[in-house]
């Protein structure tokens, strides 16, 4: 019997993904039509993505799963009509294009790169940065992406320490967890890194108190979730030079606002949500897999917990 996939995430989104979904689902054996709009009694899956009109799941009663095609989904979870199994994405390709960022500039902070890149000629101060051994970098969050960076940045040779909401145990990596394990990994970390999903746990994480906690010039990288920074009180540590330099990927509106503060400031640099896309070919296999287990009878792979938010 052919499924019938309503493909909820803009036609633009569409005209990338057919061929590529096409191909995955026809390797995995299935036999599904991808409609941009169907009767909701029809649907057996629907592949989702924030930009959506669709908000009413409660007609889609026969559906067996919603895949994102985002791997945060806040703006999805908290949906009351939304009662069907929900799959945030894992997608390999999303994970190795956050290591690159994540590993890009934590090596920029590292190496102190804005000294040379920025400096007038003639300039020579033969101050050779630390090796990465003699540097801690700590994350905030050791889930898919969180924990593939923290490898990366361990093979690069740095002291890496993670956080989590439940106790983990990571080859190289030393784990901290709870509000004792926020305070312990602040306290010692230079360069932090934020891959937190927005949760009402998260929000404001790095607050006025949290941020006090970092050495003095300690650097933020967030490529998690605006919401996990309170910006006024991030704003006021890069004056007081409590954070030496910031550099943000995402941010509580989208695009940023012209006049924010954040654009003009000498020690933030601004990325334009770029840290990780999804990609259409590592997607489009992604759930295939999914639905195919699903169609066998076995687990959603990803799936997340409504109560937790992620
Ligand atoms: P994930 O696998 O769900 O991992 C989330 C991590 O956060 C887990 O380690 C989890 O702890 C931890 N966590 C959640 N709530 C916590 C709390 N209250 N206290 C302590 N730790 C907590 O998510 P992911 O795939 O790594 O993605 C992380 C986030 O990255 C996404 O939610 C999204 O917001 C962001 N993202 C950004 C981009 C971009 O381009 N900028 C792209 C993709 C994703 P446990 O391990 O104990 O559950």
């Amino acid at each position: 019997m052919s499924l019938t996939l309503l493909f909820a995430a803009g036609q633009g989104a569409l005209d990338e993904y057919r061929a590529p979904l096409t191909d995955a689902l026809a390797a995995e054996g299935l036999d599904a039509t991808i409609a941009t709009d169907a009767p909701p009694g029809s649907v057996d899956y629907i592949i989702y993505a924030p930009a959506s009109p669709l908000q009413d799941f409660a007609p889609y009663t026969r559906t067996k799963a919603v895949l994102s095609l985002w791997a945060g989904v806040e703006r999805i979870v908290s949906n009351p009509t939304l009662t069907q199994p929900l799959a945030r994405m894992v997608d390999p390709s999303l994970t190795q294009g956050m290591v690159e960022y994540v590993c890009g500039h934590v090596l920029r902070y590292h190496l102190g790169m804005d000294a040379h890149i920025g400096a007038p000629p003639g300039t020579w101060v033969a101050d050779a940065p630390p090796l990465a051994s003699e540097r801690r970098v700590g994350l905030l969050g050791l889930g898919a992406l969180g924990q593939a960076c923290a490898e990366a940045l361990v093979a690069l040779g740095f002291q890496v320490w993670g956080w989590s909401r439940r106790p983990k145990t990571l080859a190289g990596i030393t784990c901290v967890h709870g509000d004792e394990g926020l305070k312990d990994i602040l306290q010692g970390t230079e360069i932090l890194v934020t891959l937190l999903p927005q949760t009402p746990r998260t929000e404001n994480i790095l607050d006025q108190g949290n941020l006090a906690l970092l050495p003095h010039g300690a650097r933020i990288i967030n490529p998690g979730r605006g919401t996990l920074i309170d910006d006024d009180a991030l704003l006021a540590a890069l004056e007081s030079g409590q954070v030496g330099h910031a550099t943000l990927d995402v941010f509580r509106t989208e695009p940023l606002p012209a006049a924010h503060p954040f654009w003009h400031h000498p020690r933030v640099t601004v990325t334009p949500h770029i840290a990780a896309a999804t990609r259409a070919a590592s997607a489009s296999r992604v759930i295939a897999r999914n639905i195919a287990r699903v169609e066998a009878g076995q687990p959603l792979l990803h799936a997340v917990a409504r109560d937790r938010g992620y």
